[in-house]
């Protein structure tokens, strides 16, 4: 009986993606609260400006999702991919952004993101974004990983910031497992 219990509760908080161990790191309570707080922000720093959002894929996909049910303002939501080349220079992999078929310009943008890390991903996204000279362009990104950055961004709305160590779930995956989880995972050392 005791052995049952200990395997549940290990089960509660443990969970293996591939051939790595994760420990809950982040409940999926604690998600949607944040998620709420970020979209009223949001509804209320964008009433009357009909913003655009622009989801990242594939990780921002919950997220995105999440987040548009809370919005109660008036505004369109779009997706873009980002593919990385072998191509290098000095940030590493070079990288094309795929989907962006939306008119930017005048527009007030708002980047929705899984995770910044070191940045230089949407980065490349902002500056991509800036050439179709949007009225506004802001990031909500759920984590953030303030010791990895390398790049000065605009980060207004930030879920939670985090430790530099590997995270699943909620949209981010471990060689393409784990996005499905309701809850957020860290790696276990
Ligand atoms: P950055 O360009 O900011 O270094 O990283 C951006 C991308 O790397 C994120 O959109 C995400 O796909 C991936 N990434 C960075 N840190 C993590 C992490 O802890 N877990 C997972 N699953 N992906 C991450």
């Amino acid at each position: 009986m005791v052995d049952l219990l200990r395997a549940f509760l290990l089960a509660e908080i443990n969970m293996r993606v591939k051939d790595k161990e994760f420990k809950k790191f982040i409940k999926k309570k604690a998600i949607q609260k944040k998620v709420k707080k970020l979209a009223s922000r949001i509804n209320e720093d964008y009433k009357d400006k009909n913003p655009l959002f622009i989801g990242i894929l594939n990780g921002a996909f919950m997220f995105a999702s999440d987040l548009m049910k809370e919005v109660d303002i008036p505004s369109e939501i779009s997706f873009i991919r980002v593919k990385s080349y072998d191509k290098t220079d000095s940030t590493g992999k070079m990288k094309k952004i795929l989907g962006l078929e939306e008119t930017i310009k005048g527009r007030h943008i708002i980047v929705i993101e899984d995770i910044v890390d070191t940045g230089f991903t949407i980065a490349e996204i902002m500056d991509e974004i800036k050439s179709g000279e949007p009225q506004t362009l802001e990031i909500v990104t759920v984590l953030f990983k303030p010791n990895a950055l390398k790049k000065e961004l605009p980060l207004k709305y930030v879920g939670f910031e985090i430790p530099n160590e590997f995270v699943v779930g909620y949209g981010l995956d471990y060689d393409g497992y784990g996005r499905n989880l309701k809850d957020i995972y860290q790696i276990k050392d």
